[in-house]
């Protein structure tokens, strides 16, 4: 079987950032389906500005006919902070023999070492590094690199052969787009039309949020 992706976030609102990140590993990668976790409340970051109720109806308001993303709320079913490792062991127990793929960008990659129980992580998905184009990857942490010099491959059909262990960086573009700009946006009665779905900005608009 095709692995499977996984990419969290706030989403607060969900953007287009997020959803070609998401599509371009789907195809490039060519996974069976990526699927999208509204966190609780991040671990490193202030709470979300709306409730995870909406963020989860706007992922899948954005998501609607594209068969290969997939929303799950289950980090918001769990209460408090939503850590990866976490979320990792519940999805292993749903999907017990499939390759599961975490994909991170590469600014929360190169700080890997601070998450919760990151080791363990190498045990329950593979990593994929989305790197941009002409990027390198930077350590600052002895342990990390040495993770990943053992843990590296070159071919994405390896992703395939295991269940989880590996790390591989892939290169997509990420679009100049962050939900604090749309917020901001919002907030100053300005449109954000464009840089997420129409129907996410109907959502936000029908509901009066981020204003
Ligand atoms: P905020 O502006 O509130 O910090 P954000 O737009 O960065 O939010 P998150 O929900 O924190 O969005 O991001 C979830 C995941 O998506 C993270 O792994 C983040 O690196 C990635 N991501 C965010 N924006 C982009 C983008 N424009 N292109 C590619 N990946 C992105």
């Amino acid at each position: 079987m095709k692995p499977t992706g996984i990419l969290g976030g706030t989403f607060d609102p969900v953007h287009c950032g997020h959803l070609r990140i998401a599509l371009d590993a789907l195809q490039m990668l060519d996974l069976q389906q990526v699927r999208l976790l509204p966190c609780q409340q991040s671990p490193l970051r202030e709470a979300p500005h709306v409730s995870g109720a909406h963020r989860l109806a706007m992922l899948e308001a954005a998501i609607a006919g594209e068969p290969g993303l997939v929303a799950d709320g289950r980090e918001l079913r769990r209460a408090g902070r939503s850590f990866t490792v976490d979320t990792l062991h519940d999805l292993r127990a749903d999907y017990p023999d499939a390759s599961l793929c975490l994909i991170v960008g590469m600014d929360a990659f190169i700080d890997f070492a601070s998450w919760k129980d990151w080791q363990q992580i190498f045990s329950l998905a593979h990593v994929l590094v989305v790197q941009r184009p002409g990027s390198e990857l930077q350590f600052q942490d002895a342990d990390l690199r040495r993770e990943y010099e053992q843990r590296h491959c070159q071919q994405v059909s390896e992703l395939g052969n295991e269940t989880a262990g590996k790390i591989y960086l892939f290169e997509a573009s990420r679009l100049e787009i962050s939900a604090t700009r749309i917020r901001a946006l919002v907030a100053a009665g300005k449109s954000a039309r464009y840089l997420l779905p129409d129907p996410v900005w109907e959502y936000i608009q029908q509901h009066g949020l981020y204003q």
